[in-house]
């Protein structure tokens, strides 16, 4: 039997080179998204993948979205959390709901996931978790104190988490995305993006194909001693 895979925001950018990445390999996948209803039609139409739409700050959501998923597709082995939004701005200018908003997406969506798939994966004793952090949430950035702390937790969620799932076979890891060629990067003034890639050792943005080829890497079921890790795929621009 196929291996099932959720994938959040899988219909776009990083996400649909995930979906893309994980059907090519033979999983049955199911792409969450948030809004973009016309988005996501077109792609079920060109990829065949279907899409589920729900928000994953909601916690009863992300419950009724999983079992829609798991009635339709069966039990799911593999979640990526990768819906994440941004809404950016200096502290002194930054409203209590673009903090919020980021926060309960971006970190709340991880655990609201999380918490829908878990017991199954334990009761079946596999599965694999991969949310994808940010170089943002490793080094900060000017104008991201939400996105930063949203992305930093989400590393800090993924080694505590690790460690209540090893026993089941459930590995729980993190990629950390340097700047990746998508909308969310589209939206960065052209001059502030001319500086940062000057910052990137390899003089280029990354492919979303380079982060689902990371993904793929960690839910494989020969990467059971791979948990609790954070792989850093950004050109070289943030090490350690
Ligand atoms: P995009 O903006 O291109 O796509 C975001 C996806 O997330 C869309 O499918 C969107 O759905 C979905 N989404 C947004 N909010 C919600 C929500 N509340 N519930 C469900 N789905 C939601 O993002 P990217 O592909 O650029 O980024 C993907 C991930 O990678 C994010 O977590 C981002 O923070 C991270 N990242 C990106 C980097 C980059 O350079 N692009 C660098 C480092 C990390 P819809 O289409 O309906 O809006």
């Amino acid at each position: 039997m196929a291996r099932v895979a959720i994938v959040t925001g899988g219909t776009r950018g990083i996400g649909e080179a995930i979906s893309l990445a994980l059907r090519d390999a033979g999983y049955t996948v199911a792409a969450n998204y948030g809004g973009d209803d016309a988005k996501a039609a077109e792609f079920t139409k060109r990829t065949g993948i279907a899409a589920y739409k729900w928000n994953v700050a909601d916690f009863a959501a992300c419950q009724a979205g999983v079992a829609k998923v798991e009635a339709d597709l069966g039990p799911v082995d593999v979640l990526v959390n990768n819906a994440g939004i941004t809404r950016d701005g200096v502290l002194m200018k930054m409203t209590y709901e673009q903090w919020k908003e980021v926060i309960d997406v971006n970190l709340g969506g991880c655990f609201n996931m999380a918490k829908a798939v878990f017991p199954g994966m334990r009761d079946r004793k596999f599965g694999r978790i991969v949310s994808i952090g940010s170089i943002n949430g490793q080094g900060g950035q000017y104008g991201q104190v939400n996105y930063a702390a949203a992305k930093s937790g989400i590393h800090g969620f993924t080694k505590a988490l690790a460690q209540e799932g090893a026993r089941a076979g459930i590995t729980v890891n993190a990629i950390a995305p340097g700047y990746i060629d998508t909308d969310m990067v589209a939206a960065v003034p052209a001059d502030v993006l001319e500086k940062i890639v000057a910052k990137i050792p390899v003089g280029r943005l990354g492919k979303a194909s380079e982060i689902a080829r990371g993904v793929m890497f960690l839910v494989g079921d020969d990467a059971g001693f791979v948990t609790g890790s954070t792989m850093s795929i950004n050109g070289g621009q943030h090490m350690y």
